[in-house]
């Protein structure tokens, strides 16, 4: 599904993305390791069009995600973006809900705005998805009133009523008190199950990567140095970058 080549991304004079090569399988659920700074943000805002890059390329399904060629921001047709765009989801860590919508509010307005939906037809829709992350009581709360846990889970719902073939997820557990990341990872791992979704996670949460992802890839300084099933990356790691790391994290 997805087919990254040398790819090369800089903050000014500061390379953050140096050569990096991934390739995701549709259903796969990657978990994205690494310490702060190895580049998994920045890697997941490129695939997500969010961010522009300076070298290689990334397509996703076929389609050539923009990138820069010198200093050019080149895209294919306008069309195939939007296209592009709505096969992904992404969620944040710092759950970026509207603060002043409730949370059906929250995921019923990108329906009617982006996809169309009528007013009834996109709150019905959203109950339903408030309802899978088990927030079917909270729909008229604003997110100053929900707990992290809670305001991720709205998030969640949110992404998901785009129905996204590809799911992004940056720490979706990194804001959060420890007992509200149970949930969220719970959420995550129902997900997890859904047919044909692929999904990459960027976590420091390693017994949770473990338990969900079929593969694990590790950043350092803007490059895979490790990558493979995620049981074995996880607990027979062979590059001593990634020993240390996850001796660590234990
Ligand atoms: P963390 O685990 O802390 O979230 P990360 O692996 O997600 O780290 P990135 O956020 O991708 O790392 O950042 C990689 C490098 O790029 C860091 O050195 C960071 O300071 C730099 N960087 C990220 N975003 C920007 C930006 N908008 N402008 C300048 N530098 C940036
Ligand atoms: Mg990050």
């Amino acid at each position: 599904l997805i087919d990254i080549k040398d790819l090369h991304k800089s903050y000014g004079k500061t390379p953050v993305l140096k050569g990096l090569n991934l390739r995701v399988k549709k259903g796969q659920i990657v978990a994205l390791l690494g310490p702060s700074g190895s580049g998994k943000s920045t890697l997941l805002r490129c695939i997500n069009g969010l961010d522009q890059y300076d070298g290689g390329s990334i397509t996703i399904g076929g389609d050539l995600i923009g990138k820069t060629l010198a200093g050019t921001f080149l895209l294919e047709k306008e069309a195939a973006r939007q296209r592009i765009k709505n096969k992904i989801g992404m969620v944040f860590q710092n759950f970026n809900l509207f603060q002043h919508i409730n949370a059906i509010e929250n995921v019923a307005m990108p329906l009617i705005w982006t996809y169309g939906e009528t007013t009834p037809a996109a709150y019905q829709h959203a109950f339903g998805l408030l309802k899978r992350v088990g927030l079917e009581n909270r729909y008229g709360a604003l997110p100053g009133q929900m707990s992290g846990g809670q305001q991720q889970r709205v998030a969640i719902a949110r992404t998901l009523a785009t129905r996204p073939q590809l799911l992004l997820l940056d720490e979706p557990t990194s804001a959060l008190d420890p007992e509200l990341v149970g949930e969220v990872l719970e959420i995550i791992r129902d997900l997890a199950q859904v047919d044909g979704l692929t999904m990459i996670i960027s976590t420091h949460q390693i017994r949770f990567a473990e338990q969900v992802a079929d593969y694990c890839v590790f950043l350092d300084g803007g490059v895979v140095v490790e990558e493979g099933a995620a049981k074995v990356v996880i607990n027979q790691p062979q590059n001593p970058r990634t020993q240390r790391f996850l001796s660590l994290m234990e």
